[in-house]
C-alpha cells in the first residue's frame, strides 16, 4: 500500500530528505502568516518538492514559446491537437458575441440550449442514456462521489488513482480502501472481504481509464466483472482515454466486448481541446446529480464559449474516429526506440529515480529544443520522479525522432 496516497501532497516517506522542523515561534497576525508560509515553503524547497509556475505562450501546436525561444511541447495533454482547430475557435469566436460569462449556475440563469447539445452529443458519442457537464474534472469527481455514497459507504480504489479521486472520496465520508494498482484480483479480494463482513452500506468501486502518469491502461473486463459480482457501483474517470482510444470513446470502448461503465467520468480539457469535465451515467442518475453535485448547484455555469468549443470538441472526435491512433503510435515507436514498456495509449513515463535527475533531464531537454515537465513526488511515488513524455497527433515523425535522440544519452546509466 505505499502508494495509497500518491498524489495527495500528505505524504511524507522514509525516503524524502528529512525536513528542517518547525521553529516554535508564534504564527499570530500577518507577520506570522508570512513566517508560516516562508518556513513551509523552505520545507518544500529543501525535498526538492516546491513548485514554480513556468510562463510560456502557446503557438500553433505542437509548439510553445518560451523565453522567446520556440521549443516543441511534449507536455501538453492536447492529444488531438483540438486546441487550436479552426472549428473550435470558430465556434468559441461565434459564442463570445453572445457575452463573456454564463452569469449563475444552471440551476438560475446559466443554462443554456449549448449546454444541452453538449450532453446530448457527448452521451451518444459515449453510448450513454445521459450526461452532466461539470467546471472541471477535477470538479466532476468532487460533485460526482460524495453525492453517491457517504458514511457507512465504502470507496475501493486504485492506489495510483488521480488526487482529486481521492479528494472526492475523503469528501464523501465513506471509508477508503485503496487495491494494488491494476490488480483486478486485489480488487476482488477486497470486494469478498467486504461482502463476508456485516458491512451493509454501498461499495464504489474507482479507477482511472489511462493513468496519467504511467500511461498504462486499467484491465476494464477485470474490474467490472469483480464489481458485477459484488454489487458495487463502478466509476471510470477517462481524463486520458476519452478522445483517443475506443475510436475516441473512451478506453472502456477499447476492449471487445466493451466495458459498459455506469459512472463515466472525464474531461473536455485534454484530447476535446477545451475545458470542462462530465460525468455519463443512466438518466435517473444524472437527475439526482443535478440536485445533489454541489460544483453543480453551487457554481457558475462554465462560459458559453467555452460549451461551444467543447461541443466542437465532441463533434471533431466522433467525426474522426481513427485520430487517436496518431498519438499512439508515436509513443509506441518512441518506447520502442528506447526499450521503454510498451505503452497502452499516448504517454509514456521515463522514470529517472531522484527529482534532481528527473529536474537535469527536463533542463537538458529543454536546451535541446524539447518542452517536457519533470514529475516528482507526490504527483508519483517516491524514488520514481520522471519525465512524462505526452504525444499528439499534431506532432511530426521527424519531431518524435528528435526527442528520441535527445532522451537516449539520458537513460544511460539506469539501473
Ligand atoms: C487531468 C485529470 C483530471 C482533471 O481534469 P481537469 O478538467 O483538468 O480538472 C481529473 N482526473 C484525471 C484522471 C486527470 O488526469
Amino acid at each position: 500500500m505505499q502508494n495509497a496516497s500518491q498524489n495527495t501532497a500528505q505524504n511524507a516517506s522514509q525516503n524524502t530528505p528529512p525536513a528542517p522542523p518547525f521553529s516554535p515561534v508564534s504564527h499570530a497576525g500577518r507577520a506570522g502568516l508570512a513566517a508560516f508560509a516562508a518556513e513551509k515553503l523552505a520545507r518544500l524547497q529543501a525535498q526538492k518538492r516546491a513548485r514554480t509556475f513556468k510562463p510560456l505562450s502557446r503557438a500553433e501546436p505542437p509548439y510553445v514559446v518560451h523565453a522567446g525561444r520556440r521549443v516543441v511541447s511534449f507536455a501538453c495533454n492536447d492529444y488531438l491537437g483540438l486546441t487550436a482547430a479552426p472549428a473550435l475557435r470558430q465556434a468559441a469566436r461565434a459564442a463570445i458575441d453572445a457575452g463573456t460569462g454564463a452569469g449563475a449556475s444552471r440551476l438560475v440563469t446559466g443554462d443554456t440550449d449549448a449546454q444541452h447539445a453538449l450532453e446530448r452529443e457527448l452521451a451518444a458519442l459515449k453510448g450513454s442514456e445521459a450526461a452532466l457537464v461539470f467546471g472541471s474534472g477535477y470538479l466532476a469527481n468532487l460533485g460526482t462521489i460524495p453525492a453517491l455514497v457517504g458514511p457507512g459507504d465504502r470507496v475501493v480504489l486504485d492506489a495510483l488513482s488521480h488526487a482529486c479521486m481521492w479528494a472526492g472520496a475523503r469528501m464523501s465520508g465513506a471509508e477508503i480502501v485503496p487495491f494494488a494498482h491494476n490488480d483486478a484480483a486485489d480488487l476482488a479480494r477486497i470486494l469478498a472481504d467486504d461482502a463476508a463482513s456485516r458491512h451493509a452500506g454501498h461499495t464504489l468501486v474507482m479507477t482511472e481509464g489511462v493513468f496519467s502518469m504511467d500511461g498504462d491502461r486499467a484491465p476494464l473486463p477485470a474490474i467490472a466483472a469483480a464489481c458485477a459480482a459484488h454489487g458495487a457501483w463502478l466509476l471510470v474517470d477517462d481524463a486520458h482515454g476519452f478522445g483517443v482510444l475506443g475510436g475516441g470513446k473512451g478506453t472502456a470502448h477499447a476492449f471487445d466486448p466493451p466495458v459498459h461503465v455506469p459512472l463515466a467520468i472525464g474531461t473536455f480539457s485534454k484530447a476535446s481541446g477545451g475545458y470542462g469535465g462530465y460525468l455519463c451515467a443512466d438518466a435517473v442518475v444524472i437527475e439526482l446529480l443535478k440536485s445533489r453535485a454541489r460544483p453543480v448547484v453551487y457554481s457558475t455555469a462554465l462560459p458559453p464559449a467555452v460549451i461551444a468549443a467543447n461541443l466542437a470538441g465532441v463533434r471533431a472526435i466522433a467525426a474522426d474516429p481513427a485520430r487517436g491512433a496518431i498519438p499512439c503510435g508515436h509513443a509506441t515507436r518512441f518506447a520502442a526506440a528506447l526499450g521503454l514498456e510498451r505503452p497502452d495509449a499516448c504517454i509514456v513515463p521515463v522514470v529517472l529515480g531522484t527529482p534532481e535527475r528527473a529536474l537535469e533531464a527536463q533542463a537538458a531537454l529543454l536546451e535541446a529544443g524539447h518542452w517536457i515537465t519533470a514529475i516528482r513526488p507526490p504527483t508519483v511515488p517516491d524514488g520514481t520522479s520522471r519525465l512524462r513524455v505526452a504525444f499528439s497527433a499534431v506532432h511530426t515523425d521527424a519531431q518524435v525522432d528528435a526527442l528520441i535522440d535527445a532522451v537516449r544519452p539520458l537513460l544511460k546509466g539506469q539501473p
